[in-house]
């Protein structure tokens, strides 16, 4: 039996991430986003850490609809910044216009004398579904990579044309999708999460 499940972004770029992966996972869903529900609640993310504030935008969507809600939350840690700016990533800049831009080259400015050796930074995940009866599932991804000294590249969204993971050539702006999923924060913490899925919903 499909099992309907409502995907707690505005965010379309995640939403979109949210959903080629989920489909990828052989599991009879189908795949709603918020904004088939109008009133759903704006929820603001108050908490210091990822799965916090993922718990905050599920359990709220899922009282909401009554559905099993999936919510993500996730962002850049920088090691020369301290971690930041994390669960403040979304927007870093305050920019009201080119949020996405403005946000990544207001990174590259601060730690513009930096050097190469130590640009090491992370992408975070926190992926959790929220079922209407309460039942919460929790799951972390990361990927460690680098800023690099200019944006390259075209795909993906958010500060991916600065953000080269370890190992690879490519910043992950430069990567196809499926080149993204198979190792991003995103990926990681969703294939872990849809396992638990899986065990419940079939
Ligand atoms: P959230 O909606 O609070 O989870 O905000 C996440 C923010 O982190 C996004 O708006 C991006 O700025 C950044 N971010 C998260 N994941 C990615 C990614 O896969 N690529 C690039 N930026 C990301």
């Amino acid at each position: 039996m499909t099992k309907k499940v409502v995907l707690a972004t505005r965010n379309p770029h995640k939403a979109e991430e949210l959903s080629r992966i989920l489909n990828e996972q052989n599991i009879n869903l189908e795949i709603l986003t918020i904004d088939q529900f109008p009133g759903a609640p704006e929820v603001i993310e108050t908490e210091s850490s990822f799965v916090g504030n993922a718990l905050l935008k599920a359990r709220a969507l899922a009282l909401h609809t009554g559905l099993l809600a999936i919510a993500d939350d996730s962002g850049l840690c920088v090691n020369a910044l301290n971690g930041m700016p994390g669960v403040l990533s979304a927007r870093w800049s305050g920019a009201k216009e080119n949020i996405d831009e403005e946000n990544l080259k207001l990174i590259l400015k601060q730690i513009t004398d930096v050097p190469q050796v130590h640009r090491g930074a992370q992408f975070v995940c926190a992926a959790v579904a929220v079922f209407p009866d309460g039942t919460e599932l929790i799951s972390e991804g990361t990927v460690e990579g680098e800023i690099i000294q200019n944006p390259i590249g075209v795909n993906g969204f958010g500060y991916d044309p600065i953000f080269r993971p370890s190992g690879s050539e490519k910043t992950t702006a430069e990567l196809t999708p499926a080149e993204k999923d198979s190792i991003s924060h995103r990926g990681i913490a969703l294939r872990e999460l849809a396992i638990e899925l899986r065990n419940i919903i079939s």
